[in-house]
């Protein structure tokens, strides 16, 4: 990641580094935002050192950050160090209330290789059936992931929060009985009335071929 070093800064820091501590958390949450940290300026508290460390951490993130995401305030900042699975949009009640829209665009991925950056503070969860999670942002009500209870270790993650490209294309529509009557599916992607077959869209972390809703 390139990020603009500004001609302030200073060799010892010292005498900057109280003044500006409150430049530096923005800098910090610069970085940390996909779309602008290229025109984010370090402030001059930042030390040779702690520069060199941060070029280090900027390498290591090229290597292992496969996205970074965020809701829509910002608060929640988040980063994934593996590969989103193959997702489908879900028109069932549940995930239209959830999404507020016509679907939801869910794909899976290990917790262990979801980091929360920022917002431990405002990620709240709610159950919405029994065992089911959804995460949340209770400041901008933006939805980040769910997860099953009996599969904890794997997150659905909202695609919308995604800040980095991720490519691939819708692979089916599930719960299409329970679709809203206003919503035209449109494009080749097959349609099933409930689940997809898994040789279709595998879901990770769902309770796919339980005989259970979404
Ligand atoms: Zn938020
Ligand atoms: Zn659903």
């Amino acid at each position: 990641m390139l990020i603009g070093r500004p001609s302030c800064l200073s060799t010892d820091g010292t005498a900057a580094r109280v003044a500006c501590r409150g430049a530096r958390r923005s800098f910090d949450r610069a970085s940390s935002v996909a779309d602008c940290p290229r025109s984010a300026s370090t402030p001059a508290c930042l030390t040779q050192s702690e520069l060199q460390g941060q070029s280090a951490a900027d390498d290591a993130d090229e290597v292992t950050n496969m996205h970074k995401g965020s809701c829509l305030c910002q608060s929640i900042q988040y980063e994934l160090s593996a590969e989103l699975g193959d997702f489908g949009y879900c028109h069932c009640k549940s995930c239209r209330k959830a999404s507020g829209s016509a679907h939801a665009a869910n794909a899976s991925v290990d917790r262990n290789n979801f980091r929360l950056l920022s917002g431990t503070d405002t990620l709240r969860e709610f159950e919405s059936s029994p065992g089911k999670f959804r995460a949340f942002c209770s400041r901008c009500g933006s939805p980040i992931y769910a997860y099953v209870a009996k599969t904890r270790d794997v997150l659905r993650v909202r695609l919308g929060s995604l800040d980095t490209p991720f490519g691939k294309t819708v692979k089916a529509h599930t719960f299409v009985a329970d679709k809203a009557d206003w919503d035209r599916i449109e494009g080749a992607a097959p349609q099933f009335a409930a689940w997809a077959p898994k040789s279709v869209l595998d879901q990770r972390g769902t309770l796919q071929g339980e005989g259970e809703s979404s």
